[in-house]
């Protein structure tokens, strides 16, 4: 049928239509916001984490943590992510704070990332003032969990259409990154997204790269975010709106590349990787919004995370192996019994975590709830990430890479123009090793190790690997939006 064939006013009903299907139905909107949550020293009792088997006291606040949030809606769609400069933040601090925000709305999502600043507040139960006691400050806790929600609601009233665009690039970790652990793989990759308003100034930039945030080290008392923090500020002068900071695979053991731990040192770094996150030219790409996750149960498998099963049950549920919830109430009994006498495989209790898969425009970010070994992200077995070291030295505890899994990686695994790996999303179970190079003693105290196998003691368990990297691949063949 042509158009002459077509009655005037059905054809201008058409080609309005047509209009409105040529407009997006489901535009992008985004706002963003910096909240301080910075412990109020002179009346929040607070431990610094990070470091040892204790916290440490601070003695005053160098520069202020931050939450940065970015408030994205596509049609009823809402997506929030949260950045917070913390050591960690658990699943069940993560549920407060959906619940305190979405109140039950399924059309609320929120992805929470901290960036794992060692100079931070103990936000994991682990760093107290003796042993085994928690330093967390639950007044404190629940103050910056409210003040979040407080800022999320109030951003929804200031949603504003913006175009995504992003750009992904390497830079060069010398001077910046180096790697702890053998083998030598260090991540390089720096990803970029842009929320751009139609005026054409910035909403939000968010940057995805990977080192610890420990510039500063064990002998400093003074709160501070680290090198993100400077990160972050010199993003925020330098194109306006607000820099979410989101750090990528930190595993195996990726540590500044410095010879003084000084907030000199921090702002050098901070400075670099934000100038490189800046030169990156980013492309127009999707007005895609879509969050999704797989929970997972990850047996408790470390002999020291048995002993200190209060610590984890401050942010988890306990299960059985069959899903059979244990009452927190237990977590003592538990420790107790494993300490004299050992828990069978059968008997260790499980907990639940969740990976998770964000959407934005051109960006697929891969949550992971741990710090991810970079091999499990890039492979790298044959030295491509090694930036002129050796990746085995001769001597080394790591010296059979032919055991090493051979791909494809997680990163292979993301089809997007602009592909993030995001570690410490929604929770933080420690570091994810790969199997082949989980070697620990059996010991119920997990005290004896190898030297330069930290990690496995900081892990919670060789199973958790295979769990939750499965997940991740599973939800990485979902369709981008
Ligand atoms: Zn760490």
């Amino acid at each position: 049928m042509s158009a002459h064939a077509v009655s005037r006013p059905l054809l201008a009903a058409l080609l309005a239509l047509s209009a409105a299907a040529a407009t997006p139905a489901k535009a992008l909107e985004a706002a963003a916001a910096k909240v301080d949550i910075t412990p109020d020293l002179s009346t929040e009792t607070v431990w610094l984490a990070g470091f040892g088997a204790t916290g440490r006291r601070p003695s005053g606040v160098h520069d202020p943590l931050y939450a940065r949030i970015v408030l994205l809606r596509a049609g009823k769609n809402m997506v929030a992510l949260v950045g917070l400069d913390l050591l960690g933040f658990y699943i069940n601090d993560t549920e407060t704070l959906r619940r305190e925000w979405a109140r039950g709305s399924a059309d609320k999502k929120l992805f929470v990332h901290a960036t794992h600043t060692h100079s931070g507040p103990d936000t994991l139960g682990l760093w107290g003032p003796l042993v085994g006691v928690s330093g967390i400050n639950r007044r404190y806790m629940a103050r910056i969990e409210r003040r979040i929600a407080e800022a999320l609601d109030l951003l929804e009233t200031q949603l504003r259409p913006v175009t995504a665009s992003g750009a992904h690039g390497t830079l060069n970790p010398s001077g910046l990154c180096r790697d702890s652990r053998d083998p030598q793989v260090i991540d390089p990759h720096l990803g970029v997204l842009r929320l751009k308003g139609t005026d054409g100034k910035a909403v939000a930039t968010i940057v995805n790269w990977s080192c610890h945030p420990e510039v500063l080290g064990r002998e400093n008392r003074l709160l501070t975010a680290d090198y993100p923090g400077a990160l972050c500020a010199r993003v925020e002068k330098r194109s306006g709106g607000a820099c979410l900071f989101l750090n990528g695979v930190i595993g195996g053991l990726l540590t500044p590349d410095t010879k003084i731990e000084n907030f000199d040192e921090a702002l050098r770094i901070g400075t670099a990787v934000a100038d490189a996150a800046l030169a990156l030219k980013t492309e127009a790409g999707g007005r895609g919004l879509s969050y999704r996750f797989e929970r997972a149960l990850v047996p408790v498998e470390n002999s020291r995370y048995l002993l200190f099963l209060h610590a984890l049950t401050g942010g988890h549920r306990l299960y059985h192996a069959d899903r059979k919830a244990i009452s927190s109430f237990w977590a003592w009994p538990l420790s107790l019994r494993h300490l004299f006498f050992g828990l069978s495989e059968k008997n260790r209790p499980w907990i639940e975590t969740e990976v998770s898969l964000l959407d934005i425009g051109p960006a697929r970010l891969l949550g992971m709830p741990a710090e991810v070994f970079p091999e499990l992200a890039i492979g790298g077995y044959d030295g491509q990430y090694s930036f002129g070291r050796p990746v085995v030295a001769p001597e080394g505890p790591t010296r059979d890479l032919q055991a090493a899994p051979k791909g494809p990686y997680l990163r292979d695994l993301i089809k997007a123009p602009v592909p993030m790996i995001v570690g410490l999303a929604n929770d933080e179970l420690g570091y994810l090793v790969p199997a082949y190079d989980f070697k620990v003693r059996t010991s119920r105290t997990m005290l004896p190790r190898y030297p330069g196998h930290y990690e496995e003691t900081n892990s919670i368990g060789p199973s958790a690997t295979k769990i939750l990297t499965g997940a991740a691949a599973r939800l990485l063949k979902e369709p981008r939006p």
